[in-house]
Parts: C-alpha cells; structure tokens; sequence
C-alpha cells in the first residue's frame, strides 16, 4: 500500500489529532473535517480513501488525496446511474470516497460525501437542472472598488448566491489608493448594511494592503474562491498570493469560458499556507449573470419618465412630446447618461447575444464531454467483463 499506509493507521486511531504532524500537504490542508470524516467512516471500512476533486475533464476527474498526490479518477456506474440530475454528481471541491486501482484498474469514485456548502447555478432554459460550479467553498472573495465597479444591487444579487451556497462572504473595497479614504469607507459602510454577516474591507492591491486582508481569511483547510467584474483587481491579488510560481490571467476564453493559467489547468488550487482557491469558469461567470438586470436598474429613474412619453413607441430621440429628452433639455438628466440610456437596449441585446452564443457552446461541449463519459464507462464495464472472462 505504500503511502496509504499513514492513512490507515490515522482513521484506525479516529479523530483528527494526530494528523497535523503529516508534512508536504495532509486532508487537513485540503479542507478535511470531522464532518467528513463521520461521513466517510462506513467507506473506510471497504478500504477506500478520502479524495477531493480538483478538476473535471472530458473523461475523468482528478483528484488530491490525503498525501496531496495527483491522481486521475473515474465515476462509478452505479454513481453514474443514480444522479437523478448534474448536481448530485461530483464536481470540483467535492470530497469522495475512491477505491484505488492499480496498473490495470482506473481509480474508481465510489461515493460523493455530503457537502458542507455548494455553488450552484439554474440552467438557463432548464429551470429544474441546477450545476454545481463548486462544492465545499468556505469563503466567498467578491472583489469591488469605490468607484466606477460600485453597485450596490449587484453586490446583493452576489450576498444572495453567497447567503444561498452558505459561503461566508468577504468584500474587498479595493483600490483605495485611486480614492479619498472619506469615499472609501462610505462605500464599504453602504455594503456593510446590505448584510450584517459579511466582512468588508477596504484594500490596495497594488500597494499590497489587499494581500494581508485575504491572507487572514485563508487559514488551514480553508477554501476561497475569488469573484468580481473584471478590472477590479482579482488577478494582481491572486498572483501576489502563489508568488511566481503560478499565474492567473484576467483573460477569460469566449467558447469554453476557461480562463487561462500559465503553468496548470487545475481548478482547485492548494496555497501555500494549507489553503486552496478554486477558480473555475462557471464561478467567473457569476459576473455575468447579473449584467443586464443591472444595467436596466441603474436606468431605473428614466424608465419610469418614459412612462410621460406622447407616443407608446417612443424612440426618445427627436421625437415629438419625449419625456425623456425634455427632462434632459430641461436639466434633469445628465446629457451623458441620457446617451447610454439611448443606447442601452443596444447594448442588451449585445450582451444577450453574446452569453447566448457561449451558452451554446458551453451546452454543446457539456453534452460531448457527458457522451465521452458514458461511452468511456461503458468501455470500461465492458473491459472489467472481459478481464474476468465474462462476455
Ligand atoms: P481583474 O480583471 O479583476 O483580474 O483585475 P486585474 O488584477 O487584472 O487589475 C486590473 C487593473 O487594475 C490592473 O492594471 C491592475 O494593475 C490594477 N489594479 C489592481 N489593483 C489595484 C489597486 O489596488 N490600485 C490601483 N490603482 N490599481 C489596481
Ligand atoms: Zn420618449
């Protein structure tokens, strides 16, 4: 048994005690608990072991186990057959129960261990199927400024998937050096009353004041993962905490929506100091959800002006007896948001298109990546059949 020799001995003597002592990376540095180690006792006994997902693939999963070395495995059939939908299966964060294989043998998922917290997402289209976009997460990073990124409603619409998964939330008010401290802690304070139970703070990423904050989150077996619209500071933070040895990059690939890393494509990443991020596509798209919501809400005041308009179908340009344009010649409305209000169902309808568009790779590509899987587990039930000299 090699290296699982420490695993056995360890779960033999229960609790988590003894297990601080084991070097390099140990289930404590993944995420493990007590909670999971009560979960996992019936598996123990069928000489299977703890692992936690990392990754998905095309055709497999991989995994750390207890002794943070890399394994690839494969879903049981009968794991495969019961999920009645995409959220009872394994994704990434999820602990596990894998019986181990040998030179022949894949390593095989036997058992999804009940999460302690779960990221999910409704199916465009689909209301009853939900995806998990990652399990197990303990805090939730959503990364903002004072400035430009404010928007309280969308901050809600996060501390609402936040709240839901039962993540804790933590508000980074970041780029503080491009503000005056007076606007800085107004904004944070406006975000602090929105949710009384998360933590925010004002930070500099640049002038490293947002590393010590996050670090303070990220003690042993915590996982994180980081969330925000783009160019508020979620890449310089993460590459400051793994240091040159692993780079984020903002750059967000339009097909298949993964971004892109330099050096791995793991989705789950352990730090240095015993804890990991998880940074998968689907927890970048959180940003996108919310767009256009947002967008038509920070009109809100107009729309409602439309309303004096003399005619239903109103172009709010030239025409004739615009409660819009009045409003803006008279004063009301700033001649520049007037613009982007003119503009704005231009820019929806762009921005519909465009998460359609990606929507339907994104389905195509998961319908191939769920055929290969099914036709690799029958290939390899059939293999299994012919090794024991079934037919
Ligand atoms: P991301 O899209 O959220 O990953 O944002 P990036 O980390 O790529 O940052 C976007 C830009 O903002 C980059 O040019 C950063 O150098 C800059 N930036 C990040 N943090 C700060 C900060 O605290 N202050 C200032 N002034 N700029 C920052
Ligand atoms: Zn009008």
């Amino acid at each position: 048994m090699g290296h699982w020799a420490f695993l056995d001995s360890r779960l033999d003597s229960g609790g988590l005690a003894g297990y601080a002592s084991f070097p390099l990376m140990d289930l404590v540095s993944l995420g493990w608990n007590t909670d999971f180690e009560k979960a996992f006792a019936p598996y123990q006994a069928k000489g299977w072991v703890p692992a936690r997902l990392i990754r998905e693939t095309p055709i497999n999963y991989s995994a750390f186990l207890g002794d943070g070395e890399e394994v690839d495995v494969i879903l049981s059939g009968r794991l495969w057959h019961t999920a009645s939908c995409d959220a009872d299966l394994p994704a990434v964060g999820d602990w596990v129960a894998v019986e181990l294989g040998n030179e022949n043998h894949d390593h095989v998922i036997r058992e999804l261990l009940p999460r302690r917290t779960c990221f999910c997402r409704k199916m465009p289209g689909n209301s009853s199927q939900a995806q998990v976009i990652g399990a197990n997460v303990d805090v939730v990073t959503v990364v903002t400024d004072a400035g430009p990124d404010f928007n309280l409603r969308r901050m809600e619409r996060y501390f609402t998937l936040i709240g839901r998964s039962g993540a804790k939330a933590v508000v980074l008010v970041n780029k503080s050096d491009l503000f005056s401290p007076a606007e800085c802690r107004e904004a944070a304070a406006e975000i602090g009353a929105l949710w009384s139970e998360a933590a925010v703070h004002v930070t500099s990423a640049i002038n490293n004041r947002g590393l010590k904050v996050l670090k303070s989150y990220l003690t042993k077996g915590t996982t994180m993962c980081i969330v925000g619209s783009s160019g508020t500071g979620k890449s310089t933070l993460v590459n400051q905490l793994y240091g040159e040895e692993w780079q984020w990059t903002g750059e967000v690939n339009e097909t298949t929506g993964k971004g892109r890393h330099t050096t791995t494509s793991r989705e789950l990443v352990p730090l240095p100091g015993g804890a990991m991020l998880i940074d998968n596509p689907g927890m970048r798209e959180i940003q996108m959800w919310t767009d256009e919501t947002t967008l038509r809400e920070s009109f809100a005041d107009i729309e409602v002006l439309t309303a004096g308009c003399r005619f239903a179908d109103c172009r709010h340009r030239k025409d004739a007896g615009c409660a819009v344009r009045g409003a803006m010649e008279r004063g009301g409305i700033d001649p520049a948001r007037y613009e982007s209000f003119l503009n704005l169902e231009s820019e929806i309808a762009r921005l519909r298109k465009r998460m359609e568009k990606r929507q339907m790779a994104v389905e195509r590509w998961a319908k191939r990546n769920n055929r290969v899987k099914a036709r690799n587990l029958a290939d390899r039930i059939q293999l299994e059949k012919d090794d024991r000299g079934e037919i």
